[in-house]
């Protein structure tokens, strides 16, 4: 008599644990759906690096730009506001002609400058923001130094570029 009584209460035992199993499997389940239907979480950019990839991005789509409709740029009779308004050519007047030039293999005549920025946009930059990122150190860019230096690089640019 006492064998099927424990048995039986053996099987009731079995079952509850069987039905707790499968709450907890459809529970997680359950999870599992509200997780695979929340929207995707965006990749988080450092804020201090955004800025420097969207300059990027902008020299990448200007070169693309110059290297395939050059004459669509040219053409289009762009004038500076500065050289316009008091004749005096701004520090990157003529960089757009001397751009579309080096960008094809041609020498640059505009400006004097244009080597030097070819070298900068295309290599001093962005090599300066990948260590500076990777070093965690971007707020350089954003230090006195740096501000003095570009505020004498742009002065000297316009002097140069007024020479001729
Ligand atoms: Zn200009």
């Amino acid at each position: 008599m006492r064998e099927p009584r424990r048995s039986v209460a053996a099987a009731t035992g079995r079952q509850r644990c069987t039905t707790q199993a499968w709450r907890r499997k459809s529970r997680r389940l359950l999870l599992f759906a509200v997780y695979m239907l929340m929207p995707p979480t965006r990749p988080r950019i450092d804020p201090k690096l955004a800025p420097h990839l969207a300059v990027m991005a902008g020299i990448a789509l200007c070169t693309g730009v110059l290297l395939l409709w050059p004459q669509a740029v040219l053409a289009a009779g762009y004038q500076c506001r500065l050289h316009a308004l008091f004749g005096v050519r701004c520090p990157f007047c003529g960089m757009t002609r001397d751009f579309a030039a080096m960008l094809h293999g041609q020498r640059p005549v505009e400006n004097p400058c244009s080597r030097l920025a070819l070298v900068v946009v295309y290599g001093v930059y962005p090599t300066a923001v990948v260590i500076a990122w990777w070093r965690k150190s971007l707020d350089v860019f954003y230090g006195k130094a740096l501000c003095c230096g570009v505020a004498v690089a742009l002065a000297a640019m316009l002097v140069l570029n007024n020479l001729g």
